[in-house]
């Protein structure tokens, strides 16, 4: 993003679930601010929705993951090969390694082995581009803590994480991410907690996962509803927070695929007491701050 941008902008990359879903690529949050591109979670086709706004792999600053679920990570191995491929033919750029923050936990041997699968093709691209290097990231784990922890500080923008309630996927985060424009909040995947409160307090936005829980059917309810986030109770920790923007993404079930479905949902984060701006999200939604 370019200095003479007044404000801040929180963009989703992607508001789906594991659910393929042709409108709708996999989570990813993009939050811009103080000069800094910054990714949270790379579901499948994040590298697309990132190339349909003008933002190149060479381009984020870091990307941050909130737990090991395939649907935040299908991404992450396209994102790490589109930028060093681009680096590559760059010849200008030096390190194309990608800057990646994430709990410790099985994360850390996902991201061990991300591009494993990968090294027959990339020694067939660096004969190909005539250079030495091979895609790789520059991981930084840190301890999921259950209080704010700072996790991440460039400039004038600072990134902090604490756990969230997705059990038994463990350890699961949001993030906090404060600059001089504001405070975005972005849960991951988690049940109703008052951790997600703590997160959000007085944020400009928080971009929370969303399940209406009368709209999930059948056998998906026993394996989903434990641990992801019913409407009502988003409304509730959006007021008690002080949340001013609320945008929902994670739709469990998709709006598009009952009747009604956007206002269902509208419907249920009001009854919660949340009455501030409110969208349910679609790809590349996008809201300003700042
Ligand atoms: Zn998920
Ligand atoms: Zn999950």
């Amino acid at each position: 993003m370019g200095g003479d941008q007044l404000s801040s902008i929180v963009t989703l990359t992607g508001t789906s679930t594991p659910t393929p879903n042709p409108i709708r690529a996999g989570a990813g949050v993009l939050v811009q601010t103080g000069g800094m591109n910054l990714q949270f979670d790379a579901g499948r086709a994040t590298v697309m929705r990132l190339a349909a706004i003008e933002i190149r792999p060479l381009a984020l600053d870091a990307v941050f993951l909130t737990h090991h679920h395939s649907d935040h990570l299908q991404g992450l191995d396209d994102l790490v090969m589109a930028r060093w491929i681009s680096g590559s033919l760059e010849r200008s750029v030096i390190d194309t390694r990608l800057a990646v923050v994430a709990p410790d936990g099985p994360l850390a041997d996902i991201l061990e082995h991300l591009l494993d699968p990968w090294r027959e093709d990339f020694k067939v691209r660096k004969l190909d581009m005539g250079g030495d290097t091979e895609p790789a990231l520059n991981t930084t784990l840190f301890d999921a803590a259950r209080t704010l922890e700072v996790v991440w500080e460039q400039g004038d923008v600072r990134v902090l994480a604490m756990r969230v309630q997705h059990d038994p996927v463990v350890p699961s985060v949001g993030y906090r991410v404060e600059s001089p424009d504001g405070v975005v909040a972005v849960t991951g995947d988690t049940s109703v907690c008052e951790e997600v409160g703590v997160l959000a307090q007085d944020a400009d936005i928080l971009v929370h996962e969303a399940m209406l829980s009368e709209a999930v059917l059948g056998s998906t309810r026993e394996s989903v509803m434990h641990y992801h986030s019913d409407s009502v109770g988003i409304g509730e920790t959006a007021k008690a927070a002080g949340v001013k923007s609320l945008i929902l993404t994670h739709l469990i079930p998709a709006p598009e695929q009952f009747e009604y479905g956007v206002e269902c949902y509208e419907a249920a984060i009001r009854s919660g007491g949340y009455d501030g701006p409110l969208v349910v999200g679609e790809d590349l939604s996008s809201v300003e701050y700042g």
